[in-house]
């Protein structure tokens, strides 16, 4: 490799992973700040920063939308809000209790913010599969960036809808239907036509069909075409902005659960084991799409979606009777 290549890549390997939550802050719209962790799985290099979280700064406090995958890079965070304004941290809406939304709690916890959160995050600590994960993820990332990590309950749940009026900003809470978790929130400012969608429409990634209900998902999203709102904040992914980005991208969502579940169904129907249909996935699905292969982390997370849409896919056979 010629010194001039090594030069040049020198500062791009520097740049891959920031060596702080705050390096990716980006002010998307007055007071509406994200920080944006790299399309990825969890690992040790990009130190579990693989979700957005986003704040907004009104007169009277802050409120931050989820809490990442750690106590340190919710600290991190913490410390991004305050070099933005001297506000206090209110509240904290975790849009649903996935590892990377919501295993940074403690830390906005001390710094004061009330949590708020779905019902289903308590149903969910109280299953063994948190644990589990919990150990998995301590294995994978290490006693030292897991440092200070802890399960933590809300202090708040809601399961309807919950308006938040904070320093002249008005914040919706809303639990549309069981989708890519049974208890996904969104939050929405409609003075602002923003809307914090969490993982329910990624932006430019494959979304994680292993713990909700897809077949309820695909009509969940109609609810965001009907708010058309001008900005969309994912939980992964870039900002969507305008109504015909949006509309791409939730249209985009829908087709690729569309069609998962459509080659799970054919497989399953055609006697297929469920390691079978996982093994099968990626090519029965791009023959459908070949473009999904673009996807950032296609290849490890679609075959997985198989796997749990198999299960999801036989309840649903069996409760029609077929
Ligand atoms: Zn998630």
């Amino acid at each position: 490799m010629s010194k001039f290549l090594v030069f040049l890549l020198f500062p791009l390997l520097l740049l891959a992973y920031p060596k702080h939550v705050g390096e990716t802050l980006r002010e998307l719209s007055p007071s509406v700040y994200g920080v944006f962790g790299t399309y990825e799985q969890v690992s040790k290099k990009n130190r579990g920063f693989i979700s957005n979280a986003y704040f907004v700064v009104t007169r009277e406090g802050v409120l931050v939308i989820d809490a990442l995958s750690t106590y340190k890079l919710a600290k991190e965070l913490i410390q991004t809000v305050k070099k933005v304004t001297k506000k206090p941290i209110t509240y904290a809406v975790i849009t649903h209790y996935h590892t990377d939304h919501f295993y940074g709690v403690r830390a906005l916890k001390e710094a004061g913010a009330l949590i708020i959160a779905h019902p289903w995050s308590d149903e969910y600590l109280a299953d063994e599969a948190s644990r589990r994960m919990y150990r998995a993820r301590l294995e994978l990332l290490g006693k030292g960036l897991m440092k200070g990590t802890e399960l933590l309950r809300p202090d708040i749940t809601t399961q309807s809808q919950l308006v938040i009026r904070l320093g002249g900003e008005v914040f919706e809470v809303h639990h549309w239907c069981k989708a890519h978790t049974d208890g996904d929130l969104v939050i929405w400012m409609p003075k602002r036509r923003i809307l914090f969608a969490g993982d329910l429409v990624f932006g430019g990634r494959v979304p994680f069909l292993g713990s909700g209900n897809s077949g309820t998902w695909l009509i969940c999203l109609d609810e965001i075409i009907k708010l058309s709102p001008d900005i969309l904040l994912p939980g992964h992914g870039e900002p969507l902005v305008g109504e015909e980005n949006i509309r791409r991208q939730v249209e985009w969502t829908r087709s690729y659960i569309r069609d998962l579940r459509s080659v799970v169904k054919r497989l399953y129907q055609e006697g297929y084991t469920v390691e079978e249909v996982r093994n099968r996935a990626n090519e029965e699905l791009l023959k459908i799409n070949p473009t999904y292969s673009q996807l950032s982390v296609f290849f490890e997370v679609n075959p997985v979606n198989a796997y749990y849409l198999y299960f999801e896919i036989e309840r649903e056979l069996l409760k029609e009777g077929r």
